[in-house]
């Protein structure tokens, strides 16, 4: 354990958020007996029901709204989904109470070796090849953190021998304060959740807080692509170990995809690690995520087979662009976890001949950077939701664009335009709240309407 967390908390520990990760560092405190106040805005009774649910029943909690109470605590752990500057955390941290996010908890109750994954698009696709190769590499491993297992209900049973995979988004990097991960991949930056953020500028510096610990036994991974990574990989050099990753990199220290085929100089040895077409993985944009998760892995001196046999082995996650069906020579891909239009952008690049499905609650993106891939690879756009609008204005002229109000009617259009050879690919490029609880759902009906219209995988 990095920090002695029983002799750190002296009274109570308040936890905000009775969510996934909120509710595991509360049974983490329970099993330590450690007093918990659970603070949530939903009310009483939704709140009872999720702590029965979860064992929580003796858990001291407040439900309505989190008062002043939480301000008699030694430590306050704030989950991911609430803002980090509520009126109330500004007085926390005023008062000296650390407010921590569970990363950083998991960080501090651990003596794992912590490889991190941020950046806005790729997190979970890249966090998993990790947790696959650290799988063949036969080392004690963990795949945790924002992909939706908190760290913290992994980590107290792992031993300094272990490594943990660690998904970290910006929101969780708000509240950290001694995490130094031994490597960490940026993936890229995009403009995104500027619902949240009061600007882009904002944004990326949460991101970067990432390697605010870091020295010279730690190491970057970058993404050369993305200029703002690139000078951020300027004014770290000589602080920090920086590994760049991209396309056809000249230098040392890198990863990078040439043709077909995943290579890396680091420092004299140069070598090929994996041809891409012995990969399940689809699109150019998952070849980089192999380079990130490769590098990564390297650091925890996994050697080259092992990496391959991971990168060969993984299927993929659902909502990715995964396969949904395949009907009179057209194949159906469900990427609903696209809520960006880069995401959107990477989707329709991957194939050719495609009919794009998109649209949503809107996040302010810029939906203009789709605009070259959608000349290359796209036939046709059907839209939906409260985004389609604004998309309309953008691509309309690009391509044939048309309006849906229902996912089915969507599928049923673009079904209509296509022909054999043909791709429909669901990638969404917005949140999806204005019509379904969450991504999940969303791309869960998609393979629904694909298997009723097409007649089951058995028609494939
Ligand atoms: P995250 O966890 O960061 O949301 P995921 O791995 O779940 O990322 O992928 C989310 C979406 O982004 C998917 O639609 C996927 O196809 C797309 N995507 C994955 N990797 C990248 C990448 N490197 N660049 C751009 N988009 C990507």
């Amino acid at each position: 354990m990095r920090t002695d967390i029983k002799k750190k908390i002296k009274g109570t520990v308040s936890i905000l958020g009775a969510a996934r990760s909120g509710l595991a560092a509360a049974s983490f405190f329970s099993k330590m007996n450690i007093d918990t106040l659970i603070s949530d805005t939903c009310n009483e009774e939704k709140l009872e029901k999720i702590l029965s649910e979860n064992n929580l029943n003796k858990v001291t909690y407040e439900a309505g709204r989190h008062t002043e109470k939480i301000l008699e605590s030694d430590l306050i752990i704030i989950s991911p989904g609430i803002p980090s500057d509520l009126q109330i955390i500004k007085k926390a941290r005023s008062l000296g109470i650390p407010v921590w996010s569970e990363i950083e908890l998991g960080y501090r109750v651990s003596s794992a070796k912590f490889l991190a994954v941020t950046g806005s698009t790729g997190k979970s696709t890249t966090v998993s090849l990790l947790g696959e190769i650290l799988k063949r590499s036969g080392k004690e491993y963990a795949t945790a953190g924002n992909i939706g297992i908190p760290v913290i209900s992994k980590v107290p049973s792992m031993s300094e021998n272990g490594y943990v995979a660690a998904e970290i988004s910006s929101f969780q990097l708000e509240n950290i304060d001694e995490f130094r991960p031994l490597g960490a991949a940026v993936l890229n930056l995009m403009k995104n959740h500027l619902d949240r953020y009061d600007s882009e500028e904002e944004y990326y510096n949460a991101k970067k807080g990432i390697a605010r610990n870091f020295d010279k036994e730690n190491c970057l991974i970058l993404n050369a692509l993305d200029n703002r990574l690139m000078d951020w990989a300027q004014a770290m050099k000589g602080r920090t170990g920086i590994i760049l990753f991209g396309k056809d990199l000249p230098g040392f220290d890198c990863f990078w995809c040439e043709d077909n085929l995943i290579r890396y100089r680091l420092g004299n040895t140069e070598r090929t690690i994996i041809d891409t077409d012995d990969m399940i993985l689809k699109g150019e944009h998952n070849c980089l995520n192999a380079c990130a998760a490769s590098a990564l892995a390297k650091i925890a001196g996994i050697d080259d087979s092992c990496i391959r046999s991971g990168l060969s082995s993984f299927t993929g996650l659902s909502h990715r662009l995964e396969l949904a069906g395949r009907f009179n020579g057209i194949e159906f891909y469900n990427d609903s976890k696209s809520t960006t239009a880069e995401s959107v952008c990477v989707a329709v690049s991957a194939f050719r001949n495609v009919h794009l499905i998109a649209g949503g609650r809107d996040k302010g993106c810029d939906f203009s950077v789709v605009n070259d891939a959608i000349r290359k690879h796209v036939k046709s756009i059907c839209l939906i939701g409260e985004a389609a609008g604004r998309m309309y204005k953008v691509w309309n002229g690009i391509a044939p664009v048309y309006c849906e109000t229902t996912l089915e009617s969507a599928v049923a259009q673009a079904l209509s335009r296509s022909e054999s050879g043909d791709t429909i690919v669901f990638s969404p490029g917005c949140s999806s709240f204005d019509m379904f609880k969450n991504y999940e759902e969303r791309g869960n009906r998609f393979k629904e309407i694909v298997n009723d219209m097409t007649g089951g995988p058995e028609n494939e």
